[in-house]
């Protein structure tokens, strides 16, 4: 009998263990939480945003592309859908092609988890830490908190760096780095952004909805959503969804702009009419009267106190020059960032394991016969909206339904 450890009861770990599973396998799954799938339980604030629909490589940060396409080729949001459907677990679409469990709730995609682990005999370690696995002949020797134990096969997937407090953890790129694969360097991404300027604090908690782009860089790249000012710096979804490019830049740059444009609706030509009409039919406005038709009061007072113009000043005595500056800074306002939030309070990480040295179709290593690294850990990073647990789920099942199969090899070999 084959001899299985799959080290990490996330995503791609408990997918992994399901496929592989069977009379001739023995497979323990290592968790050093309590419990098993710790981030999928808080993910999407408990809703568990399970997949999306639109699983191509366009929605993902890699060094590449191709090896997401051909693990999206093998097992696709379809496949999935079965899977889980053949579990008992329905699933419903949202706006933006988001997929959600049809109960609304984490809790029951864990549940429901738990009881097939516990159906296909898996062996579930919890509280036991893997600290070290070493190839000797043609078997691997893993070391945990509960002992020394020998395996014929092996799937790393303990996660990436982030969230530390739900798991994250580097472990899983040393043990990669001993078996001689390459880490393209990690970044936080789908994390909040520090920035620094002097009414930052009269601004936390204010939430807008703008258009958020890098400034100097010839993508077209836009974020829609909320911005959401807070102690340290700039949140919210439009602030997230950028911020993988943000953090991929700031890695060789020591800072990186941001503009954005609370207004939206309106170009500079188009604002800046709206105000004069506004200035002619009521000229005795203060300025602070003119902004708050926009945008927030406490938005608009930062704002001229950052143009340094006096709020109390009648708009009729403010000329084109400041009604400029005024329509710029609305539409284009810039902040310096100069770092994220952290490795803490990032959902993922960007970079990881170099993908040109695992085979995409079975997740195994090209180095190290019968090692296989799937999940988060790989240099695969998704935008929010469920692309990172549908990498995980995929690159999950082709590690297992390729452990199975050369498990049953083996055994016919005999
Ligand atoms: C707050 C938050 C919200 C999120 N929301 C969403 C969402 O809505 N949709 C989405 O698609 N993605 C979301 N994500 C990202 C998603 O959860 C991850 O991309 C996904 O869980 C990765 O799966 P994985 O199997 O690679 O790793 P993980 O799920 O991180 O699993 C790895 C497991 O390995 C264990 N482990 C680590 N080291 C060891 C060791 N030495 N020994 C034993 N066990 C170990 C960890 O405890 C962990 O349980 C969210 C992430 C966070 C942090």
């Amino acid at each position: 009998m084959s001899k299985i450890a799959i080290i990490g009861a996330g995503a791609s770990g408990i997918m992994a263990a399901l496929v592989a599973s069977n009379n001739d396998l023995e497979i323990d799954l290592y968790e050093k939480n309590n419990s098993i799938g710790k981030k999928i339980l808080i993910s999407g604030n408990g809703r568990c945003n399970i997949s999306n629909i639109n699983l191509k490589k366009e929605n993902y940060i890699t060094q590449n592309p191709d090896f997401v396409e051909n693990v999206f080729k093998r097992f696709d949001f379809n496949n999935f859908k079965k899977f889980c459907e053949n579990m008992g677990l329905y699933l419903r679409v949202e706006q933006d092609g988001k997929v959600y469990p049809f109960s609304n709730s984490a809790k029951s995609v864990i549940e429901i988890f738990k009881e097939n682990l516990k159906e296909k005999k898996v062996n579930i370690l919890t509280d036991t830490v893997v600290n070290e696995i070493i190839k000797k002949d043609n078997n691997f020797i893993i070391s945990s908190s509960i002992g020394i134990k020998k395996y014929d096969m092996v799937l790393v997937c303990v996660g990436s760096y982030a969230a530390e407090q739900l798991g994250g953890t580097l472990v899983g790129y040393d043990i990669a780095k001993k078996f001689n694969h390459k880490i393209i360097n990690i970044f936080p991404s789908l994390v909040q952004l520090e920035t620094n300027f002097k009414s930052l604090s009269i601004l936390n908690g204010v939430k807008m909805d703008a258009k958020v782009s890098i400034v100097g860089i010839r993508e077209k790249l836009k974020t829609n959503g909320d911005v959401l000012f807070t102690k340290y710096g700039l949140s919210g979804f439009a602030i997230l969804d950028i911020s993988p490019y943000v953090c991929k830049m700031l890695q060789n740059s020591d800072s990186v702009v941001l503009s954005v444009d609370f207004i939206k609706k309106y170009n500079r030509q188009e604002l800046l009419g709206i105000f004069q009409k506004i200035q002619k039919l009521h000229g005795h406005y203060s300025l602070i009267n003119l902004l708050v038709g926009f945008i927030n009061i406490k938005l608009s007072k930062a704002l001229l106190l950052e143009l340094n113009l006096n709020k109390d000043v009648k708009i009729k005595n403010i000329g084109l020059k400041d009604m400029r500056m005024i329509v710029n800074m609305l539409v284009d306002w810039r902040f310096e960032i100069k770092k994220s939030h952290g490795f803490k309070y990032a959902e993922v990480c960007g970079g990881g394991i170099d993908t040109t040295k695992i085979k995409d179709k079975t997740m195994e290593s090209k180095l190290v016969n019968n090692l296989y690294f799937a999940g988060e850990l790989l240099d695969v990073v998704g935008k929010r909206g469920g692309y990172n647990l549908a990498f995980a789920w995929s690159c999950g099942y082709l590690a297992g339904l390729s452990i199975k199969k050369k498990s049953a090899l083996k055994k016919r070999s005999f």
